[in-house]
């Protein structure tokens, strides 16, 4: 069965929201303190949360540095504490919302590597359901994909008050796996 999740296919994918020379970076937009971005599910101290405008899957998250960089390791400890945190805050909180069959997390990082915004490194989180690679077929039977993303965008941002509320423990079951 062919995979949905193909870092090689991301280029494609990715290259529909590539900055051009000449346009600014889509994600130090969202990240500049003027902006609304219906897309935008929050920001920390370091980084910010956002719902990938041209998604693999229903769900498909992006987490990013606030500031422009480019390589995993000339992030400082703080930004990376925190894109590490909001990595497993997201990740419980898109599985408590939308109970997914699993996930692909992971970063592009370069070029060569299939990563579409090079120059500002995310990482993705994308929600997996069963035989999710077969789109069309599934559509029927996921609520969730017959969302809009900025109606997606919305369960997410309740799901994480929720979280800030309560506690991340609060929405992971005990010895629970997926
Ligand atoms: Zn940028």
């Amino acid at each position: 069965m062919e995979q949905l999740w193909s870092p090689w296919r991301s280029e494609y994918i990715d290259s529909f929201s590539s900055p051009k020379d000449n346009e600014e970076c889509f994600l130090c937009t969202a990240a500049s303190p003027d902006i609304c971005d219906d897309l935008l599910i929050t920001k920390g101290e370091h980084c910010l949360i956002i719902m990938n405008k041209f998604p693999y899957n229903a769900g498909h998250l992006l987490i990013a540095p606030l500031r422009h960089c480019a390589d995993l390791l000339a992030l400082d400890s703080e930004e990376y504490q925190e894109m590490m945190n909001w990595t497993k805050i997201m990740t419980a909180v898109i599985r408590n919302v939308y109970k997914p069959h699993g996930f692909n997390i992971g970063i592009n990082l370069g070029q060569a590597a299939g990563a579409g915004v090079p120059g500002h490194l995310h990482m993705h989180i994308v929600p997996r359901w069963n035989g999710d690679t077969n789109f069309m077929s599934t559509i029927g039977d996921l609520k969730v994909i017959s969302h809009s993303n900025s109606t997606i965008a919305k369960e997410i941002r309740k799901g994480l008050v929720h979280v800030q509320q309560h506690g991340i423990d609060s929405i992971i079951e005990k010895g629970a796996s997926l």
